[in-house]
């Protein structure tokens, strides 16, 4: 089979009237830049007909190619399984919804091919959603995430990226993790994470498929995310450690007590708020220590546990 220069990976729910047109751009893109390239439209469970217009687009072009899911999975899901099924040297991934240009895929192929970026991420620097409900928040979920991850990007959650091949075959996305797929590919090592200024367009069909709810969820999974680089493959560090330091603290207050009722003969120890901290302490202590040593054996058992990656193996005998 030839080699393909890219592959178009849409994530799409509920999007037939979009579809017509962005698929008739992409191919007009490609072909003015001479690029072999595929699409793959993961319809994520749609209602509508987004389906059937994938079916007679995917007649008209045979580049054009789909899967459709039994139910809607999430936009992670979908990307996941455009990745596993992605031929082309390059994976542009890009939104339905047309908010994301097909015009901008030269520029970052380009930026993969030519500058060797691993991966680069679209910043819609001038964005046309709602200010209060979209733009605001992700102002705070994007700053928050540069902390946390120490990569510099102003726009993580964008739909439009593009990345080297090997990075999509690598890197698996689930739950909701998409908003970090930069995290995951740089805890996976691929550290040429680039970001080019998008543009960005008003959704002109169809509505917005996440609430105020993705808030709450981004910041819960960025949280595990960051748990799960650091920690993930030794989380007794996390946990003995935390645990090891309650555990002496209540026993150094109970010690006290203990101290303080045999020779200063203060019998009244349970009437001490002092004495439930220590209590406490010990408590949730060796708690978390437990809980250590089962994450230890839930890791043990997964079949990631020795998922590093060899780069490059010498060997002259
Ligand atoms: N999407 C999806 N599965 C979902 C929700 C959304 O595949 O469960 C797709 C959606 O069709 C669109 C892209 O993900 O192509 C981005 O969604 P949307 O435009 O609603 O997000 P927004 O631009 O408002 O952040
Ligand atoms: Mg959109």
């Amino acid at each position: 089979m030839q080699q393909l220069d890219i592959s178009v990976v849409v994530p799409l729910k509920n999007e037939e009237e979009s579809l017509p047109e962005l698929a008739a751009w992409i191919a007009r893109v490609m072909e003015e830049n001479n690029f072999s390239y595929e699409v793959w439209m993961v319809d994520d469970g749609s209602t509508d007909e987004s389906w059937l217009v994938i079916q007679r687009l995917a007649a008209e072009n045979p580049r054009i190619k789909g899967i459709k899911f039994q139910r809607n999975y999430g936009k992670s899901a979908a990307l996941n399984e455009g990745f596993r099924k992605a031929q082309g040297n390059v994976v542009i991934t890009m939104d339905a919804d047309l908010q994301d240009s097909p015009d901008e895929i030269p520029g970052l192929y380009s930026m993969i091919v030519n500058d060797g970026y691993d991966l680069v991420s679209g910043w819609k620097k001038v964005r046309y959603d709602n200010t209060l409900t979209k733009n605001i928040p992700s102002k705070l979920f994007n700053w928050a995430t540069v902390k946390m991850s120490g990569i510099k990007l102003h726009d993580f959650n964008c739909g439009l990226k593009s990345y080297r091949k090997k990075v999509v075959k690598t890197i698996e996305v689930y739950g909701e993790m998409h908003r970090y797929i930069p995290v995951i590919a740089k805890w996976s090592g691929f550290r040429k994470i680039g970001e080019k200024v998008v543009e960005h367009r008003k959704r002109k069909y169809g509505s917005t498929k996440f609430g105020l709810e993705r808030f709450i969820n981004g910041f819960l999974d960025l949280a595990s995310i960051t748990f799960v680089g650091r920690f993930g493959k030794r989380p007794m560090h996390f946990f003995g450690a935390l645990g090891t330091l309650f555990f002496l603290l209540g026993f150094i207050i109970a010690g006290y007590l203990a101290f303080a009722k045999v020779f200063f003969l203060q019998y009244k120890m349970t009437e001490r708020p002092i004495f439930f901290l220590a209590l406490l302490l010990l408590i949730i202590g060796s708690q978390l220590f437990l809980t250590g040593f089962i994450a230890e054996m839930v890791g043990r058992n997964a079949p990631e546990r020795n998922a590093y990656l060899v780069e490059e193996t010498l060997d002259h005998t």
